[in-house]
């Protein structure tokens, strides 16, 4: 029964369409295709057992994006897969007692179904699990690359540490100032460990170069944060007694040096236990012992009086060579800079506050132009027009110009350099538990750590250990798999146990889509070529410094050790926003406002559920759930399904149904431009607004009895093109019903025909000398010669020239004219 009264029935039709364009390959992207390639991302999702709305919303954006671009003849790589090593298995392993690649891969089955059902057009053909032997293989490989290039290094360190998950974390991984566990907001703890570190701190430089990318700002600043570059000068303050080495400190206002009138050491710093004096040594090591019970956030408050102790030893102050007191305090942190500071209590507020409660003297030596220093608080203007006061012969100086001129004179009596620090340290990878790839190093007691030969990858994890979190790996226990060889002397040697942080994994599964299958190498260096970078990368804010920086390193690093030839894994990224719960909180399942979509699905259909998520806000900004929204949305594509059906009365030809059918053109035609421009922009819900308008439209030429004409047809024939991206299984139905060739989706995308779009009538703003005093309405046609003559005999014009003929008359065509009078 093919009608228009036939209602509207998802159910009858999205799974069919899914099947047959899966059987067809219709959104697989072939490496021999001579079209413009576009290489569309989203992240890959961690395999947590279900998709949720969120999933829904991430990939939906893409999906329109990579849909867009085939249809306009791209060759489309869009692929899917699954980062699926880490502690979320491990722990289900523990809870559940279920092995860990049982539980992922169930997971990943699941998963993968759910985003088949809401028509997402990924290449599954591409598929990629990181847990797989025949990926870590290559996870493996890459590290050994960093390993023998000195990029990847073994070293004691103190590592953040969660207690709960018993497991180290990256600097990226703990959040907060009061430093939680990004995964269980547990606070971290430290600890002196022996850990695997990469060497991204070699590229810090470059990682703040976003010149070739198009990154969205929040993105930029974070990142820009993360990496803490600041500039200024190592200053070197020799001890007293002087066979001690000096202190050195890093400021970045090494004008201010004159005023330093003390120094603080934090009380880890490995000079304390040398400088303080027998007198003092009771008190300082009582100092030190609370000062290392304190969380770093107790230590960093601004609020909380200042304490410290004089360690009982002096230090000269290059500049002025006075003595100045050494003190230790908790307001100054061992891993910042170098754990030490020259105190310059005029200009600093802690150092002020420091200066005020142990009466320490405060010298002011930047001053405003004005000369006016505060009495009773630091200064630290640093304005532009601030000079130097009471510091030697730089007095009277700008500060901007002694900068360099300070650190100058430093250099030349041997006390100071200009110097670089970044807050970004380098990236610790190695994990102290079991689903993760393993490190493929082992331990020779004549030969130490040893690169384990290519040949001999992937170093597998075995099946059979013992999950229960000890905060060693679980693979230490392991005999069998512990013992090796030596690959230098072939004697017995032994596994490194840890494994692998899962965000090496996710460094470079992009790369790994060009080549899946490719079981020769990590990746098919030709295709690489011809599909990396990526075009678009989406996914969520949250990643900005830990995924989205690392993914940046690997690119890089990739690059010097000669296997990529470009320098950014991506040209373009986007964050999508959140969806939020209807009573606008983050949705959980403690907080009972999670939407499950297959609830949703099989209620409205795959592509209700797509367009309303698309319309619920901007896509980069998400918003709350709302469950009348969707309502709204099903009838939208009710009423679509209503305009589209064939039959109804052919257009009258009267100069009325002419006018009409010139109204349904030019709304097809403008909704073209504004849907390409939106889908581009990722403008989603604002497309979904034109694509109603048109609906509208449409809807209205039927009522008039248009729905036989071309016009009509056309009009129709677009929305469903245009919505194909969108709500591709409705676009495809209908599309077929109306006896069409299959498959809508391979339909060219429209392009507007501009004279079509064009308005009839355009309205002329009328200025009398550049006043707003009327307004004209006219044709696109109409002769400049007439639009002057309509302007001039405007009743609202002629008042004010009052009899005058005007001095000119200057058009702007299309969208102003302007009559100038003349001067009295
Ligand atoms: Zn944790
Ligand atoms: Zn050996």
């Amino acid at each position: 029964m093919r009608n228009g009264r036939e209602p509207l029935d998802p159910a009858r039709y999205e799974q069919k369409w899914r099947e047959r364009w899966e059987a067809d390959g219709l959104h697989q992207a072939h490496d021999d295709d001579p079209r413009p390639k576009k290489y569309v991302l989203t992240m890959y999702p961690y395999p947590s057992g279900d998709l949720h709305v969120g999933h829904w919303y991430a990939a939906t954006g893409p999906d329109i994006v990579a849909r867009l671009h085939r249809m306009r003849g791209a060759n489309v790589m869009f692929p899917m897969g699954f980062d699926s090593f880490g502690l979320p298995a491990e722990n289900a392993a523990i809870d559940r007692n279920i092995h860990p690649a049982k539980w992922t891969a169930a997971n990943i089955d699941r998963m993968r179904t759910q985003f088949k059902t809401m028509g997402a057009g990924f290449d599954w053909t591409r598929e990629v699990i990181t847990s797989d032997p025949a990926y870590y293989r290559w996870t493996q490989w890459i590290f050994l690359q960093l390993y023998k290039a000195g990029l990847a290094y073994r070293a004691m360190a103190p590592v953040d540490w969660c207690p709960k998950d018993q497991v180290v974390l990256a600097r990226e991984q703990v959040e907060g100032a009061d430093r939680r566990c990004w995964r269980c907001h547990t606070p971290v703890e430290k600890r002196d460990l022996e850990q695997w570190w990469f060497r991204i701190t070699n590229y810090s430089d470059e990682l703040l170069d976003f010149s070739e990318v198009d990154y969205p700002e929040p993105i930029k600043r974070m990142q820009t944060n993360w990496i803490g570059r600041s500039e200024g000068a190592e200053i070197d303050f020799a001890a007293e007694p002087d066979d001690v080495e000096p202190i050195r400190v890093f400021t970045t206002r090494p004008d201010t040096v004159f005023g330093a009138t003390f120094m603080v050491l934090a009380p880890e710093h490995p000079l304390v236990s040398v400088l303080t004096t027998d007198d003092r040594r009771t008190g300082v090591d009582a100092y030190v012992a609370d000062a290392r019970r304190e969380t770093e956030i107790e230590r960093m408050s601004t609020e909380r009086p200042k304490t410290g102790v004089f360690i009982g030893a002096y230090a000269v102050n290059p500049m002025t060579n006075e003595r100045i007191p050494i003190w230790i305090a908790d307001y100054v942190l061992p891993g910042y800079g170098t754990g030490a500071i020259m105190a310059v209590p005029a200009h600093d507020e802690r150092d002020f506050a420091f200066a005020r409660q142990f009466d320490l003297p405060i010298r002011f030596v930047v001053a405003p132009a004005s000369g006016a220093v505060p009495s009773d608080e630091a200064f630290m203007a640093h304005s532009a027009d601030e000079v130097l006061i009471d510091s030697g012969d730089f007095t009277g100086m700008r500060a901007a110009d002694a900068i360099p001129a300070i650190t100058e004179a430093l250099a030349e009596n041997g006390s100071g350099q200009y110097a670089v620090t970044y807050r970004q340290r380098d990236w610790l990878v190695s994990r102290q538990r079991y689903w993760g790839a393993p490190i493929p190093i082992v331990y020779c007691d004549e030969h130490g750590a040893q690169a384990v030969p290519e040949d001999q990858l992937p170093v597998l994890l075995p099946d059979d250990v013992d999950f229960a979190p000890t905060g060693v790996s679980p693979l230490q226990d392991h005999a069998e798999w512990l013992a090796t060889e030596c690959p230098t002397c072939g004697k017995p040697a032994r596994r490194e146990t840890d494994t692998l942080d899962t965000f090496i994994d996710s460094s470079w599964y992009f790369l790994r889509y060009c080549s899946p299958h490719d079981s020769s190498r990590a990746w098919d260096p030709e295709q690489v070529a011809a599909w990396m970078p990526i075009d678009l990368y989406t996914g969520g804010a949250e990643h900005g410094v830990m995924h989205l920086l690392y993914f940046r390193f690997f690119v890089k690093a990739l690059r010097d050790l000669g296997h990529l030839s470009f320098d950014e894994p991506t040209r373009k990224l986007r964050n999508q926003g959140q969806i939020l719960g209807a009573d606008h909180n983050r949705m959980s399942k403690s907080r009972g406002n999670v939407q499950a979509p297959d609830e949703l699905v099989s209620r409205y259909g795959s592509d209700t559920v797509r367009a309303f998520l698309m319309f619920i806000g901007p896509w980069d900004q998400g918003g709350p759930w709302n469950s009348s929204g969707i309502d709204g949305i099903y009838r939208w594509l009710a009423r679509v399904w209503g305009a589209a059906q064939p039959g109804g009365a052919a257009g009258s030809g009267d100069a009325e149904g002419k006018e009409l059918e010139r109204a349904l053109r030019r709304a097809t035609h403008t909704t073209i431009d504004a849907v390409t421009e939106d889908c581009e922009a990722l403008h989603f819900n604002t497309a979904i607004s034109k694509l109603m308008e048109l609906t509208n439209a449409i809807i209205r030429a039927r009522e008039v009895g248009l729905a036989g004409g071309e016009a009509y047809a056309e009009a129709v024939d677009t929305l469903l093109v245009l919505l194909a991206p969108l709500t591709p299984h409705i676009a495809e139905e209908l599309w077929e019903r109306r006896g069409h060739d299959y498959s809508v989706h391979q339909q060219p995308w429209p392009t507007a025909n501009a004279a079509l779009a064009a308005s009839d009538t355009i309205e002329l703003p009328v200025q009398v000398d550049g006043k707003l005093r009327d307004r004209l309405v006219v044709t696109p046609d109409t002769s400049d010669a007439e639009i002057e003559r309509m302007a001039l005999d405007s009743v609202h014009v002629q008042r004010y020239l009052a009899g005058r003929a005007p001095m000119r008359v200057i058009q702007v065509p299309g969208k102003l004219v302007n009559v100038v009078t003349p001067r009295d």
